[in-house]
């Protein structure tokens, strides 16, 4: 049997290599057959262990083929923008229709989900950062798939439909980070932001005083205002910003399900604002109501610096 590594490295090449999905997905199915011990206890059912792994290589095509259709709503004009609860609270054709293909998707291909759904759920943003994306701040933007298991985060993939848009016309658009705790993250390149430096990212769309203080509190020497959960777990692994800080109710478990694996599985730390490790079995409270902190590195620095006063107007 080819060495881990082996494997790992020629998923990557197929990634870089091939644009049919179909083969990606068979590498990916390989090299998932091959670690998921690490991951799941042996004692695990072994047909919970076959779905798991076909999950993930199945939710990698299919938040690909999401994010063609966020690409495709921008294209022909019409982004059917409706208020969910607030004008900072929106909706988007894009939003209803990746929902549907993702949803569709998955209940064709895992008819029998429901089965292992006690210990298994999958958490879905069809479109995260939907007030940039009608902005047209479109590299904001990513459809999230996350996997948890027994409440854990064990597997995430997120899609950037419009990666390289600032590339001009001919550039290909659109990447897929993947990742599964203890094995990994792929598809794009580890960096991290020079020692000592403080870059803190933080939302765009939903601040208030909690979130500016808290901001101010980790004495930073830049502030990035981005949109979208998974944007900003994307900056912290390619060394763009240090920290995510988000001291305020707002973001919801699909926000953060996906890109928690992502930056676990490459050793940083995602947690709420008091350190508490976020939990993702199918009854938990949707919203992340004691916000988010999350790190490569360093993340001790950034959670001594969180206020108390902070932490006390924050309940998880
Ligand atoms: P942001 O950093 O503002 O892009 O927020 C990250 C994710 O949390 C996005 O999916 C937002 O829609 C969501 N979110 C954060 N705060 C709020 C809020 N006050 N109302 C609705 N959604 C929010
Ligand atoms: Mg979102
Ligand atoms: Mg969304």
């Amino acid at each position: 049997m080819p060495s881990i590594s082996r494997l790992i490295d020629s998923a990557k090449a197929r990634y870089w290599t091939q644009r049919g999905t179909w083969v990606y997905d068979n590498a990916l199915l390989l090299l998932l057959k091959c670690l998921w011990s690490n991951v799941v206890p042996e004692c695990t059912m072994a047909s919970s262990n076959t779905v798991l792994m076909r999950l993930v290589a199945s939710a990698y095509s299919i938040a690909q083929k999401a994010g063609m259709i966020v690409r495709r709503v921008i294209a022909e004009g019409d982004l059917g923008i409706v208020e969910k609860t607030c004008a900072t609270d929106l909706q988007t054709k894009a939003d209803r229709l990746a929902q549907m293909s993702i949803c569709s998707s998955l209940a064709r291909k895992f008819p029998k989900l429901t089965i292992i759904g006690e210990e298994l759920v999958v958490w879905v943003d069809p479109l995260d950062g939907t007030k940039e994306y009608t902005e047209g701040l479109l590299d904001n933007v990513t459809v999230l798939i996350g996997i948890a298991y027994e409440g854990k985060a064990i597997a995430g993939v997120i899609n950037q439909p419009y990666y390289n848009y600032e590339a001009g016309p001919d550039a290909v658009l659109g990447r897929t980070i993947w990742g599964v705790l203890g094995l990994g993250a792929f598809g794009f390149q580890l960096k991290e932001v020079p020692a000592g430096k403080h870059i803190i990212t933080t939302t765009r769309s939903h601040s208030n005083k909690l979130v500016t203080d808290c901001v101010a509190a980790m004495n930073p020497d830049a502030v990035l205002r981005v949109g979208g959960a998974g944007n900003k777990i994307i900056q912290l692994i390619e060394g763009k910003a240090s920290a995510y800080v988000f001291a305020s109710p707002g973001c919801k478990k699909w926000d953060t399900c996906a890109p928690e694996v992502i930056l676990h599985a490459v050793g940083g730390k995602l947690t709420d604002i008091h350190g508490n490790v976020l939990q993702y079995h199918k009854d938990v409270k949707h919203m992340n109501s004691a916000g988010v902190l999350a790190t490569l590195r360093n993340y001790d620095y950034y959670a001594s610096r969180v206020p108390e006063s902070i932490k006390n107007a924050l309940v998880p």
